[in-house]
């Protein structure tokens, strides 16, 4: 019997396999992926520093464990090259050395590629990207917070901030993008003590999520904690300056001095497998309702996916990933259920100003309307063209009304 062969060991991959397991305990499943196969939940990448945990913490199932009790097959540190949908292999190089996996099903959970944008200068090497738990490893290598993360409040010297972090171990950096991951980054770093600088072109925090109230008490929350804004700037240049770590140029012409720069300006689904074995791509690999590819026997999901359920969006969260893993393992094992999305409203992790947001379809037209203060400050709505509620925004104490705003929501 060929095996079920899964692309990808992040949390559409794996998940794909608890659900699958628990309907088909005999098929044999492959798992192939460019990482070390380790289970982790990324969101956790991103409020790490302030809960000092190291990357070796963040492991929550390690490889050999995933293996033992799913029962599957793992090739780690193995490279997919190549998908031949006819004879119904892939290719794979492990070291180097190539070799061919056939499957009866093929599962593409390949995930998302980090944007990075045109920057000048001599250290954009050193330029950081956080979309995995390696990437986090090596930002946190390059911040050199072991100090940090072992400085305990218990014994923390008279130097220490509010945070029981020692001041001599602070470092300054500057983070490119104030969406969502470069203010969650921002909220983590400044919460574990550290000099935060965040540049972004948009005149606010979240200006693509969030109405313009909401964006603006998250600037002034972050402000609070000691975030420098650079707003409706660009970063030009960043180049190894003497005597400190980097020189970050601006477009205003302005420098900023620091240890480390990390970009977060957005993620691209990964699509190149996908397209160069000639499945239909879009924003992301086209997937249908059973999250079949354009190609027979050949599925996606996760951030390299977009649904056609979701009117042809990517969806690169946690909450679509668990329904569609689902929903396709029940495939995978012979039970076709269609895919159908509920409201999953995402929830922003910036203690400073707890957010939740149901964003409306970006096709939707309509308005974001704040409630008056008589029903309490922090919740809006997005009001479509015929008055009916597309989406809401909560802040603040208001995050505890999701449900009930859920309800009042029409998909
Ligand atoms: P990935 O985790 O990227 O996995 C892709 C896998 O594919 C990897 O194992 C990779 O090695 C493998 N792969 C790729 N190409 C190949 C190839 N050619 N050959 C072999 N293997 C390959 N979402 C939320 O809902 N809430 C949050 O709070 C939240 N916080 C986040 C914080 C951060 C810092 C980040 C980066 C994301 C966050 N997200 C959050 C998004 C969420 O974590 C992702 O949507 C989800 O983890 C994506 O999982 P995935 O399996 O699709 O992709």
């Amino acid at each position: 019997m060929q095996p079920i062969t899964i692309i990808g060991a992040g949390l559409a991959g794996w998940t794909t396999v608890r659900e699958f397991r628990k309907l088909d305990t005999t098929t044999p499943v492959v798992v192939i992926t460019t990482d070390n196969g380790d289970f982790y939940a990324k969101p956790s990448l991103s409020n790490a520093f302030a809960q000092k945990r190291t990357p070796e913490q963040l492991v929550s199932t390690p490889a050999a464990k995933m293996v033992e009790t799913l029962g599957v097959t793992l090739l780690a540190h193995t490279q997919v090259t190549q998908i031949d949908t006819a004879a119904k292999t892939v290719q794979v190089l492990t070291n180097g050395v190539a070799s061919t996996v056939p499957y009866s099903q093929l599962v593409l959970a390949t995930g998302a590629q980090p944007i990075r944008a045109p920057v000048q200068g001599n250290a954009t090497d050193r330029i950081k990207v956080v979309n995995s738990l390696a990437d986090f490893a090596a930002f946190y290598k390059a911040l050199g917070v072991g100090a940090i993360a072992n400085t305990g409040a218990g014994d923390a010297p008279s130097s220490a901030t509010g945070n029981g972090v020692d001041k001599g171990a602070a470092k300054t950096v500057v983070l490119v993008g104030a969406g969502l991951i470069g203010c969650e980054f921002a909220n983590d770093l400044l919460q574990a003590g550290h000099q935060v600088h965040i540049v972004d072109p948009s005149p606010r925090p979240l200006a693509a999520l969030l109405p313009e109230s909401a964006g603006v008490a998250l600037q002034h929350a972050l402000q609070a904690l000691g975030a420098h804004w650079h707003l409706s700037r660009t970063v030009q240049a960043v180049d190894s300056a003497a005597g400190t770590a980097l020189a970050v140029t601006l477009s205003d012409g302005s420098q900023v001095q620091a240890d480390a720069v990390l970009s977060a300006i957005g993620l691209r689904a990964d699509t190149a497998l996908a397209a160069a074995a000639g499945l239909a791509c879009e924003r992301g690999i086209v997937v249908d309702a059973h999250l079949q590819t354009s190609a027979q026997q050949v599925y996606a999901l996760g951030d390299c996916a977009q649904y056609a359920v979701a009117g042809q969006r990517t969806l690169p969260y946690v909450m679509p990933i668990m329904n569609a893993a689902r929903s396709l393992a029940a495939g995978l094992a012979g039970q076709p259920t269609d895919l159908a999305f509920p409201l999953m409203p995402v929830t922003i992790k910036t203690p400073a100003l707890p957010i939740v947001v149901a964003a409306p379809h970006p096709a939707t037209i309509g308005n974001w309307v704040a409630d008056g203060e008589a029903q309490g400050a922090g919740v809006w709505r997005f009001i479509d063209a015929q008055g009916v509620q597309r989406g809401f925004v909560l802040t603040g104490t208001q995050t505890a009304r999701r449900v009930e705003l859920g309800k009042s929501t029409v998909l």
